[in-house]
């Protein structure tokens, strides 16, 4: 008789882990991974931030016995991400009209506002960049809903198809939830100038839509406020607002999984049947989160010398890759004259849209054991100054 099992099919590998795994069975010793989502030193490692490591420490000498956090995490975690991605005397902050819960790293934060959302909004549908981070679509339809785009990149420009993105928010219902990278966008690397978000922050406003701003990348574009100031403009405009924020990257804690769903209201008193809520959501889904990940960043964020350190570290992991950014821009000058790869330079955080066509990337990987993404997504963040000739080398024998 057939079992439950039985009927089951294999579900589609996941593309970049796929990658990975191809990576991981190459024996060419000149091998590069640019496939990934992680940031890596020049030494080609994952960093072990001193910060963290000097807040461990601390919290080892402690030794505390392992009780349940409350259902939305640590308070001092809350609260220190909470100024950090707000701003302390911000009103929403002052006024105590925003909720922070900490959550299960930006996926989960994502998961949590999803949540939430198809509760109190079931009929609403969502809204995502054209391309986005493969798992939005994913995990918002998971939560139920429809999940549609809004151009976003122009691959002839290389940048933002603004105008195409404008007229979609333009003509969206009222209520649509639209899903906003905030800073560092994945996978394009291009962002909205100012000007450009003061429309966007505009017809949000004036058409009733509901903002989420995704954040898995703050410091990593123009520094921890300038790329946070995306989400105070936001918070002054008014209205309903989601943002989840990750210490994946920023942090180089990827997998303790600590990030944070943050919802502004517009009185204190909405805040806190809010939270009420977004606690029932947690409590059905995983009662509370880990202890250990949100002590390290509450630790980091709220001892003066630990901060200033973090901070420190986070530059220099930001000036890395604008470092390689350059690099890469240069020396492909001097090897491929008749391109121009300028744009490379003008995109934020760790991923670039390289323009290389999937054949390109297939060479790349075959005749090179360079792999990167079909889609020409590079991790800038994984050159180094040991591999960066040998991948401009083969991107200017596969143009
Ligand atoms: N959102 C975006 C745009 C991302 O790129 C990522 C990670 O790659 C996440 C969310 C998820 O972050 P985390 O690893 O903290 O779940």
């Amino acid at each position: 008789p057939a079992s439950l099992f039985s009927a089951i099919e294999m579900a589609p590998r996941d593309p970049i882990l796929g990658i990975t795994e191809a990576f991981n069975a190459d024996k060419n010793p000149a091998k590069v991974n640019l496939g990934v989502g992680v940031y890596y030193d020049d030494n080609g490692k994952v960093p072990l931030l001193e910060c963290v490591r000097k807040a461990e420490a601390q919290l080892m000498e402690k030794a505390a016995p392992r009780t349940y956090l409350p259902i939305d995490g640590l308070a001092a975690y809350d609260k220190a991400v909470q100024e950090l991605v707000f701003g302390a005397d911000s009103a929403v902050v002052q006024e105590k009209r925003a909720v922070t819960a900490q959550a299960l790293g930006g996926t989960g934060a994502l998961k949590l506002g999803a949540d939430f959302l198809k509760r109190f909004s079931p009929n609403a549908q969502v809204w995502i960049s054209d391309p986005s981070w493969e798992n939005h679509r994913a995990l918002f339809e998971s939560a139920g809903f429809v999940v549609n785009t809004y151009p976003y990149y122009d691959a002839s420009t290389r940048g933002v198809n603004f105008a195409g993105m404008l007229q979609a928010l333009e003509t969206m219902p009222a209520g649509s939830i639209v899903v906003l990278h905030a800073c560092c966008h994945n996978p394009t690397g291009a962002d909205l100038t100012e000007d450009q978000w003061t429309d966007v922050i505009r017809v949000v406003a004036s058409r009733g839509l509901i903002p989420f701003l995704d954040m898995a990348y703050q410091g990593f574009g123009d520094g921890i406020d300038a790329d946070g100031k995306v989400v105070r403009r936001f918070a002054d405009a008014g209205g309903p607002l989601f943002v989840s924020n990750s210490f994946s990257k920023s942090f180089s804690l990827y997998g303790e999984r600590v990030g944070a769903l943050s919802i502004a209201a517009v009185s204190a008193e909405e805040a806190a049947r809010v939270l009420s809520q977004l606690k029932r959501v947690i409590r059905t889904n995983y009662s509370n989160p880990p202890i250990h990940g949100g002590q390290v960043v509450a630790t980091v964020l709220s001892t003066p010398e630990l901060r200033q350190m973090w901070e420190e570290e986070l530059a220099v992991m930001r000036v890395r890759i604008r470092e390689m950014r350059q690099a890469m821009v240069q020396k492909l000058k001097e090897k491929a004259p008749g391109q121009n790869f300028d744009f490379v330079v003008r995109q934020r955080g760790m991923f670039s849209y390289s323009g290389l066509t999937k054949e390109q990337v297939q060479r790349l990987r075959e005749e090179f054991s360079i792999y990167a993404i079909d889609t020409g997504r590079i991790c800038v963040a994984a050159l180094n100054s040991r591999n960066i000739d040998t991948v401009v080398g083969a991107i200017a024998k596969v143009l």
